[in-house]
């Protein structure tokens, strides 16, 4: 088989990016994906969806996600809400840092705002606010459906002519005099003219077997559970900043926690016992009724970490041909509106519509051109 793209990975990445094209006109594409589409980081998601960051890369890179969600969400019929997000602090100095991160945001284009627990109280029904010194609201936030958000654009693209091969894994990129030239599977070798690497926690090998480095990319461990469903109680994604935990109720009625966990990176992602005493502990604080509920499910899935917390978006500078667009630090489905966009400009050699993405490019992490994040957590 000889195609114009593989696509490495059938992840929101992958997906977002071949919808991207397809929209372009752009249809000469196979995924390959080593299990079942949405199998690694992308179903596993607590489904959040954000523009407050401390970096003005994923402020731009966030709004522009944020104006496409709830187009997407009307064309794809992806279940979207603009719910916010509140982020709650029990230390005054962690309020204070946060009070020049709004200052930040707002100078930006993001309109959160610092809250006072009674605020908070109104904001968050039900919510025990003793311990809190205040919090900061960001009303842009919201979240979706990660799984109809992955399915029904796939199912869209492959009615236009897209193929998706399942249950197959890639080894490495073919590269010939510089350029890409394919992928070498368990299954044999896949002909293309271009290649993108969106393989979530496969990046890492596929690159360092492919070109020799893997770009500093580290695969975290992480755990979330979810309880029973019932009827909206809250509707923002609340964040705890002091113990890097948090608590949504998702579409579907759920309640959904992350909470992080020391983890030795690049290991298989186990249960552990410790995880739902962990994330109960943090959040019956605050709702002492969550101790009534059952929880229904406990996964684990990775964070892929690059050493300053921003993906790598972009083409590779020392191979033609070649892209890459991994390294979503924990928050590649807020992002892949955007970075499906962009990644379908980089693929048909146009320049990318949010300019300053070009910061993200992946060879920053050769170069040490490294850029700065803190608001990351769970
Ligand atoms: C517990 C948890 C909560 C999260 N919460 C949020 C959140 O609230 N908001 C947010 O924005 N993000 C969140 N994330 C992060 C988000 O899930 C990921 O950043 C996002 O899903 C990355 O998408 P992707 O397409 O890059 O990777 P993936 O979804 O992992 O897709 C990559 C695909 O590549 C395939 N693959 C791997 N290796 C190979 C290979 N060798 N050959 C072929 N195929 C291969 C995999 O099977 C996989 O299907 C969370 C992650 C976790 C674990």
């Amino acid at each position: 088989m000889k195609k114009g793209l593989v696509i490495i990975g059938a992840g929101i990445i992958g997906v977002m990016t071949a919808l991207n094209l397809v929209e372009k006109g752009y249809r000469d594409i196979v995924i390959v994906e080593k299990k079942y589409p949405g199998s690694g980081g992308s179903f596993r998601c607590a489904t959040g969806i954000r523009a407050s960051f401390t970096s003005l890369e994923h402020v731009e890179l966030m709004k522009r996600s944020i104006q496409l969600w709830p187009l997407l969400s009307e064309k794809y019929n992806i279940p979207y809400a603009r719910h916010g997000y509140v982020w709650l602090f029990t230390r005054e100095e962690d309020l204070e840092m946060f009070r020049c991160i709004v200052d930040f945001h707002n100078k930006n284009g993001v309109p959160t705002r610092i809250v006072s627990p009674e605020e908070i109280a109104e904001l968050v029904p039900t919510i025990k606010t003793d311990q809190l010194v205040g919090g900061v609201y960001d009303p842009l936030a919201g979240k979706a459906s990660c799984f109809k958000a992955l399915l029904n654009p796939l199912a869209y693209i492959l009615r236009k002519g897209v193929k998706l091969v399942e249950s197959t894994t890639v080894y490495k990129v073919l590269i010939e005099s510089g350029r890409a030239r394919g992928v070498l599977t368990d299954k044999g070798v896949i002909e293309a003219d271009k290649v993108l690497v969106a393989a979530g926690y496969g990046s890492k090998k596929i690159l360092r077997e492919s070109i020799g480095v893997d770009l500093g990319l580290r695969n975290i461990p992480k755990h979330a559970l979810i309880t029973e469903g019932y009827q909206g109680v809250f509707k923002p994604l609340l964040i705890d900043w002091e113990t890097s935990s948090y608590i949504v109720q998702v579409l579907h009625g759920g309640f959904l926690i992350g909470s992080s966990l020391p983890e030795e990176p690049d290991k298989p992602p186990r249960s552990r016992l410790k995880y739902p005493v962990k994330a109960v502990n943090v959040w019956i604080r605050y709702f002492p009724w969550l101790a009534y509920t059952n929880i229904m499910r406990y996964w684990t899935g990775y964070y892929v970490m690059t050493p300053d917390h921003h993906p790598l978006i972009g083409p590779l500078s020392t191979v033609e041909n070649l892209y890459i667009a991994t390294g979503f630090s924990g928050h590649g489905f807020m992002m892949s509106p955007a970075v499906g966009e962009v990644m379908a400009n980089y693929i048909l050699g146009e320049k990318p519509n949010v300019p300053l993405v070009e910061h993200l490019l992946p060879d920053r992490i050769i170069k040490g051109r490294l850029v700065k994040e803190i608001a990351v957590f769970g």
